[in-house]
C-alpha cells in the first residue's frame, strides 16, 4: 500500500569521519568513516528502524541527526512545518528553535539523569530555556505532571531523585523528558537494551501508544531485530558505516535480499515450538573501520562473494516495492 505521508527528515550522502591520533612514523592521522555516504528519508509519524551489529555506525548516525556530532559531509534536511531547513547550515536562532523539535533518548537511563537533580529540576531547566510553559513555574509543573502521567508515572514523582526509580521507570522518565519539549522526532538509541526483558515490552508498547496519540516520528536504533521489527514501519540495515538494505519492515523480514540481512534474520528466534530455521553463521569478525575492505564492505564474510565484489563497491539501488539493496547480486534487477 502506498504511503502518502510527507517526508520529515531527508538524509543525503551523510558521512562522519573521525581522526585518530597520529602514531610513530605515520605521515598523516589515520581516520575512520563511522558513517559512509548514507542517504534515506524518514516520513512524518513513522518509525524508521536502524539495525546492524555494534560499531556499524547507527548510533553515530543518530547523534549526527540531533547534531551532537557535526558530520564531515552530506546534508540533513528537516521539514519544519512545510519549510525545508538544512540542519547543518542554520542560523543561531533557527538552530535553537529546532533543537527542541529533535530529541534523543539514550540507551542508559542511569547515565541520562543527573543524580543530584530531582525530576522536576531535570525537566524544568530545558523547559525554561526553550520557553515551554512560559515564565510561570506552576504552569511548567502542570506540563511536567502531564508528561509523567502520559508515561504511566505518578505526577508527584517529579519531587523524587533518579536513584528512587527502577531502570524501566527511569527510561520512561527520559521519554517524558523528551516529550515535554513537544518534539517532532525522537531518536531512540537502543532504548530498551539496558532493561530487563520483562519491562522491555511495556516500554515499547508505551512508545507506540505515544506515537499514535501525539504523531511523533521515531528513528529507532537497536541491534535486536525482533524489537526493531515490532516497532518499525521501515528499516535500514547498516554494515560498517554503510546502508546495505532498506525496505518496509514486513518486506524486509519476509524477503531479505542482502546476504548480511539474511544472516542477521536467521539468528532471530521463531516463537513456534519445534520450528526449524537454518541459521547462517557469519565467518570472522567485522573488519576494522580504520582499514575497511575494498569493494563491497561485506565481501570478506560473504558466502556469495564474486570477483567483482572485491573490487567495486555496490551502490544502494531500488529493486522493487521500495526495496533498496547494495549488492552486486541484484545489479541486473
Ligand atoms: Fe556479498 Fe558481493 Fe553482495 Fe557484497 S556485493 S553482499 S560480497 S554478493
Amino acid at each position: 500500500m502506498a504511503d502518502n505521508r510527507k517526508d520529515l527528515l531527508v538524509v543525503e550522502n551523510l558521512t562522519m569521519e573521525f581522526e585518530s591520533a597520529k602514531r610513530f612514523l605515520e605521515k598523516k592521522k589515520p581516520s575512520v568513516k563511522a558513517v559512509n555516504d548514507v542517504s534515506f528519508a524518514v516520513k512524518e509519524g513513522e518509525t524508521f528502524g536502524l539495525v546492524g551489529e555494534s560499531g556499524c555506525g547507527k548510533t553515530t548516525l543518530g547523534k549526527c541527526v540531533v547534531r551532537l556530532l557535526k558530520p564531515t559531509a552530506g546534508k540533513l534536511m528537516f521539514n519544519d512545518d512545510g519549510e525545508w531547513k538544512d540542519l547543518l547550515d542554520l542560523k543561531k536562532q533557527e538552530s535553537f528553535e529546532l533543537r527542541k523539535k529533535l530529541q534523543i533518548v539514550f540507551q542508559d537511563p542511569y547515565a541520562a539523569l543527573n543524580p543530584q537533580h530531582t525530576i522536576l529540576e531535570a525537566f524544568d531547566e530545558p523547559m525554561r530555556v526553550h520557553g515551554i510553559g512560559g515564565k510561570d513555574k506552576e504552569a511548567r509543573k502542570k506540563l511536567i505532571a502531564e508528561a509523567l502521567t502520559r508515561v504511566n508515572l505518578q505526577p508527584d514523582y517529579m519531587y523524587r531523585y533518579p536513584h528512587e526509580f527502577s531502570g524501566g521507570q527511569r527510561q520512561r522518565i527520559c521519554v517524558a523528558k523528551a516529550l515535554v519539549l513537544q518534539p517532532k522526532m525522537i531518536i531512540c538509541d537502543e532504548p530498551v537494551s539496558a532493561l530487563d526483558v520483562s519491562v522491555q515490552a511495556q516500554l515499547l508498547n508505551l512508545m507506540k501508544k505515544l506515537q499514535r496519540e501525539l504523531g511523533i516520528t521515531y528513528i529507532f536504533i537497536a541491534h535486536d531485530l525482533s524489537v526493531v521489527q515490532y516497532m518499525s514501519d521501515r528499516i535500514g540495515v547498516m554494515y560498517l558505516g554503510n546502508m546495505v538494505e532498506l525496505a518496509d519492515a514486513d518486506e524486509l523480514y519476509n524477503n531479505p535480499m542482502h546476504p548480511y540481512t539474511e544472516a542477521l534474520l536467521s539468528a532471530v528466534p521463531v516463537p513456534v515450538v519445534n520450528a526449524k530455521k537454518e541459521r547462517i553463521i557469519l565467518e570472522g569478525d567485522v573488519p576494522s573501520p580504520m582499514n575497511p575492505p575494498s569493494g563491497c564492505p561485506f565481501h570478506p564474510r560473504c558466502s556469495k562473494c564474486m570477483e567483482i565484489c572485491k573490487q567495486e563497491k555496490p551502490a544502494l539501488r531500488e529493486t522493487d516495492q521500495q526495496h533498496f539493496i547494495a549488492c552486486h547480486l541484484y545489479n541486473g534487477k
